[in-house]
């Protein structure tokens, strides 16, 4: 796996089980995965060689972000490595023009888009989207809400500063949603799939704070046309792993496509406690070209939250309280040192009671962090 944060760390947790040798490209020698997997290689994803190096002792090369060059891995298949997802899949992933694009064409519901070149091309698109404020977003390289601004008719400094850095730029619709959804998918190249149950991704500031599974009072039209859509994307595009599919549910009712990533993705995370076969699991045996696992949920509810760095350095410190408050409390820490917002690690809850679930696993992040301390 290329890549040594959480997402590789969990993934390496689930090859243990499944007896898979697992090879690690880090960043470097700390990172979260690279503390766990043996003798990580430690190198530039961005560099060629290094990257080829690091191939040629691995059956099937897979990812914990989508910052590898494409033209990489284009390079890479054409020498023979196999690659899961692909460059032909990821590139969309990478690349929210190009996917735009691709989904449109496809008919998948989407927010309105135009492509953006100057600040000129603003005011056009705003005529064409339906007015202001647009949203404005990097095609690469953002993440976490970064790379996404919400812009109004007058040109702030931050706008002009945009411009000037000379980024590939969309503009989008401001969609009018209710809540955010995710649909998390898994595909085997012979074109097996499976759909976890959809769930609601609450989000503060672009960033993913809570997950619950199922997403509650779903209509159960629009979870399956959602799961639909994520399994047509992943049949179309050729993925192979895990496609997360976050959309927006809309106040009239429709779901629409924000964004893809083709790896475990935060939303499933509730799947490594909360379901029979975890995303980190099905990742591994689709890219392996293995049967996948089942998705179904272990319980009626379950809620997995972040946990951010907050007022304790070790967060070890509240495991004590956490543990012996809720005995079915699950806890994941990903060695990751506390920094104040950076996301250190989750917890989930599951059961039968939505409330009491998110209330234990909401209280269980809160004192991890030290927002409560009694
Ligand atoms: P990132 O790559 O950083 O995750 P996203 O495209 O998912 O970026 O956008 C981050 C957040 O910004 C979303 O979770 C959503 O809350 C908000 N957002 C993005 N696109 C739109 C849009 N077209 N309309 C309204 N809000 C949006």
């Amino acid at each position: 796996m290329i890549g040594g944060g959480q997402l590789a760390r969990m993934t390496h947790q689930a090859g243990i089980a499944l007896g898979v040798k697992f090879k690690l490209l880090a960043e470097g020698p700390d990172v979260s995965a690279a503390q766990v997997v043996h003798e990580p290689t430690v190198g530039d994803y961005r560099d060629l060689r290094t990257l080829r190096a690091f191939a040629a002792g691995c059956d099937v090369v897979t990812f914990d972000h989508e910052h590898v060059p494409t033209e990489h891995l284009r390079r890479l298949q054409d020498e023979g490595v196999v690659v899961r997802p692909g460059p032909e899949a990821l590139v969309y992933a990478q690349d929210k023009g190009a996917m735009r694009e691709r989904l449109s064409a496809l008919g998948v519901p989407c927010p309105r888009y135009r492509a953006i070149v100057d600040e000129k091309d603003l005011s056009a698109a705003a005529d064409d989207l339906g007015g202001w404020p647009l949203v404005l977003k990097t095609t690469r390289g953002g993440y976490d809400g970064k790379g996404v601004w919400l812009v109004g008719e007058t040109v702030t400094a931050e706008t002009a500063e945009i411009f000037m850095s000379g980024v590939p730029l969309i503009a989008e619709e401001r969609v009018d949603f209710v809540r955010e959804l995710s649909a998390v998918v898994a595909r085997s190249p012979s074109g097996q799939a499976i759909a976890y149950p959809v769930v609601e991704s609450v989000q503060r500031d672009g960033i993913c704070h809570e997950v619950i599974a199922p997403a509650p009072n779903l209509p159960e039209a629009r979870a399956l046309e959602s799961q639909r859509i994520a399994l047509r994307i992943a049949g179309e595009l050729g993925v192979v792993g895990i496609l997360a599919v976050e959309l927006f549910e809309t106040r009239d009712g429709r779901v629409l496509v924000n964004e893809l990533a083709m790896r475990p993705h935060n939303t499933g995370h509730w799947s490594i406690d909360g379901a029979v076969t975890s995303q980190f699991e099905n990742h591994l045996r689709a890219v392996l070209d293995l049967p996948l696992g089942s998705p179904r949920p272990r319980a009626p509810w379950t809620v997995m939250v972040n946990v951010f760095g907050g007022k304790y350095p070790n967060m070890h410190k509240g495991f004590l309280h956490c543990m012996a408050r809720d005995p079915d409390l699950r806890v994941h820490l990903y060695g990751k040192e506390v920094r104040p917002g950076r996301k250190v690690g989750h917890v989930t809850a599951y059961g039968v009671d939505l409330e009491v679930v998110r209330e234990r696993a909401r209280h269980a992040a809160a004192y991890l962090t030290g927002e409560i301390d009694e």
